[in-house]
C-alpha cells in the first residue's frame, strides 16, 4: 500500500474538525452561498423588451413572442423564461441593455415541477406598430430607453421624435396623425417603419423603390 502523502494527511486531519459542505436538504433549509447562479428572474419595472436575452441564451431558454391583433394596429411583445431548460449561465443578465437588471439570476434554487409550463415567468411589453404597413417597429419601453441613452440626438429621428412628442407632451404625434396613401414626404415625421421611411425617400427623389 502506498503511503499517504503530507497534503493528503493534512486534508483529512483538516475535514475531520471543519463542518460538513453537505446540507440537509430538504429537511432543513438551506441558504446558497452569495454568488449562487440560480433561477434568472426577469424585474418588469426594468425590462425594456428589448429581446437581447432571448437572442444570447445558448439553450433557448428564454421565448419572445410578438403577438399584433388582426387591424395590425396594436400588440404586445412577451418574453418567457422556462426554468427547465435554463443552464444558469449567467448570460442573460451579463448581457441585459437594463443595466443587467432586466433579468437577474436570484439565488433560487427549488425547481421542481410536474409539468412543463409550470417552470415559466414571463414580463410583457406594449409594441409600436407602423401606422403604415404594420410591420413591429419595437417595444415603445425600449425606444424610449434609446431616447435616454442619446438624449437630444433623438430629436433628429422620426420614429423617437414621436416617442419625443409624446414624453415632453406636446401634440402627440402618433395617435391623431393619418397616413396618406400613396407615403408622401411628410409621413416621415409619422410613426412609420425604417422600411416605409426608405420608401417616402425613395419616392421623394423619384426614384422607383
Ligand atoms: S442563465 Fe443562461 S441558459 Fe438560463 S436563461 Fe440566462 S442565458 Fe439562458
Ligand atoms: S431589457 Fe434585459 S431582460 Fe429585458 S428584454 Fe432586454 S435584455 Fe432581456
Amino acid at each position: 500500500m502506498r503511503k499517504p502523502k503530507i497534503r493528503e494527511l493534512k486534508e483529512a486531519v483538516k475535514s475531520l474538525v471543519s463542518k460538513p459542505y453537505t446540507t440537509k436538504f430538504p429537511y432543513q433549509e438551506h441558504i446558497p452561498f452569495e454568488r449562487f447562479r440560480g433561477k434568472p428572474q426577469f424585474n418588469p419595472e426594468k425590462c425594456v423588451g428589448c429581446g437581447a436575452c432571448a437572442i444570447v441564451c445558448p439553450v433557448g431558454a428564454i421565448k419572445l413572442e410578438d403577438r399584433i391583433d388582426e387591424n395590425r394596429t396594436t400588440g404586445m411583445r412577451k418574453l418567457t423564461h422556462f426554468s427547465g431548460l435554463c443552464i444558469f449561465c449567467g448570460q442573460c443578465e451579463a448581457n441585459c441593455i437594463a443595466d443587467k437588471l432586466g433579468i437577474k439570476l436570484s439565488r433560487e434554487f427549488d425547481l421542481a415541477y410536474f409539468s412543463h409550463g409550470e417552470d415559466a415567468h414571463s414580463v410583457e411589453h406594449e409594441l409600436l406598430i407602423c401606422q403604415s404597413c404594420g410591420r413591429i417597429i419595437g417595444a415603445r419601453k425600449h425606444l424610449v430607453w434609446a431616447i435616454r441613452k442619446i438624449g437630444h440626438l433623438s430629436f433628429a429621428q422620426g420614429i423617437l421624435l414621436n416617442i419625443n412628442q409624446e414624453i415632453i407632451e406636446i401634440k402627440s404625434g402618433i395617435e391623431d396623425s393619418k397616413i396618406s396613401r400613396p407615403l408622401q414626404r411628410t409621413d416621415i415625421f409619422k410613426l412609420i417603419c425604417p422600411q416605409c421611411k426608405r420608401e417616402v425617400f425613395l419616392l421623394d427623389e423619384n426614384i422607383k423603390p
